[in-house]
């Protein structure tokens, strides 16, 4: 139920716990109320031992201080490193607040019993798992135990204590259980939306959506390393006719191969998205004009030479246009894209008008590759 994700991805799970527990720990409803309900106990203190009251008191306030600090300290930090620490502190301080008051009053372990079998309730919410769970119920235990030790008390109270607060820590294991297999079904789910989000289904590419967002977060990139970035837009010629001839199983079998191909003459570094019907676009990024045309040219090769059939039994050819994209830091990220893909668009339509089957360099038009 509860297994493990692959290395890479359990990380994420964990991030995104700590993420989660980040946000708990900015609640204002969430520390607020634990502070309330560390001092409402209060009431019961008044009753157990008046004498001993406002002792217990400045115990709870010592931690009251604590949990809310811890809110003031997470509404200010906005990464999710401390997240698990803040909860763990707030919690530990809670739970030490109540065993110290009932240290300090008479009878304190045997009416308070019921404050602090709450106060370790707080623990299954800020874990992970069983073993996080465990690690993180020592701390506080062994303070309370060490309080217990340092106090008179009766058999019966430590035995009585001791069965509530292991039955406590067995309810929270359980509870701990279900809320990570609950969590880790939903953060599959979620991984599988993503995934799906931002993959084309009929080559499995990276797709429109998806690589506008490689684009702008590359763009952002360019701009403080100054390296440059190139652009190549791709469309298969004379498609209509494929699926017109063979029908559009084949020619969607023809995108996916040409998908294939493309991404076999790539480099790591680079991307290649579904751009739209049988048009792809390709994201290079550190790479100069120069290189990204000579690539372009490869990929026309490749494609060429693959021998995929179209109508009339002519090979399957592409047609392609190559931008670089510019550093003008006047522009945003988006606006850089708009505009590269614009030079790419109109020479990928320049090597239309030229013939098809070629490359074209926006800017640099008299660089068209000319085709064999
Ligand atoms: P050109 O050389 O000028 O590009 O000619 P073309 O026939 O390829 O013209 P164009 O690029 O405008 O047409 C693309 C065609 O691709 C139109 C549409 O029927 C087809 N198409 C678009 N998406 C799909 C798809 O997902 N599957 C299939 N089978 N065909 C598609
Ligand atoms: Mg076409
Ligand atoms: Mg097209």
């Amino acid at each position: 139920m509860a297994t493990h994700f692959p290395d890479a991805l359990e990380a994420e799970f964990r991030a995104s716990r700590a993420n989660t527990v980040a946000e708990l720990n900015r609640v204002p409803f969430h520390f607020g109320l634990s502070a309330v309900m560390v001092l409402l106990f209060s009431v019961w203190d008044w009753f157990v031992d008046p004498v001993h009251w406002a002792t217990a008191l400045a115990i709870r306030c010592a931690a009251v201080t604590v949990i809310l600090s811890s809110g003031v300290i997470a509404r200010r930090t906005t990464t999710s490193r401390w997240a698990m620490t803040i909860a763990k502190v707030r919690f530990s301080s809670a739970v030490l607040a109540v065993a110290g008051a009932n240290a300090v009053l008479d009878q304190g372990y045997v009416y308070g019993l019921p404050g602090l079998v709450a106060a370790f309730l707080g623990g299954p919410y800020i874990v992970v798992d069983r073993r996080d769970y465990l690690s993180t119920t020592l701390m506080p235990l062994s303070g309370v135990a060490l309080i217990m030790a340092l106090i008179p008390l009766d058999r019966f109270t430590v035995v009585n204590t001791a069965v509530f607060l292991g039955l406590t820590i067995a309810v929270g294991l359980m509870l701990v259980r279900a809320f990570e297999a609950t969590n880790r079904r939903a953060f599959a789910l979620e991984q599988q939306l993503q995934r799906e989000a931002r993959t084309d289904p009929l080559t499995g590419l990276a797709n429109r959506r998806s690589m506008e967002e490689l684009a702008v977060a590359e763009f952002r990139r360019q701009v403080r390393s100054g390296q440059p970035t190139a652009l190549i837009l791709c469309d298969v010629d004379h498609f209509k006719q494929v699926n017109d001839e063979h029908g559009h199983d084949i020619g969607d079998r023809t995108i996916r191969a040409v998908g294939e191909q493309l991404r076999s003459v790539l480099r790591s570094t680079d991307t290649v998205g579904r751009w739209g019907g049988e048009e792809f676009l390709v994201l290079l990024p550190e790479t100069g004009i120069g290189d990204a045309a000579a690539l372009a040219e490869r990929m026309r090769v490749t494609i060429e030479r693959a021998g995929l059939p179209l109508a009339h039994d002519r090979p399957v050819t592409i047609s392609l246009g190559v931008a670089a994209v510019t550093h003008d830091r006047s522009l945003t990220e988006s606006a850089r894209f708009d505009v590269a893909l614009k030079q790419a668009d109109n020479a990928l339509y320049e090597a239309k008008q030229r013939g098809r089957n070629r490359v074209v360099t926006a800017a640099h038009a008299e660089t068209a590759v000319p085709t064999a």
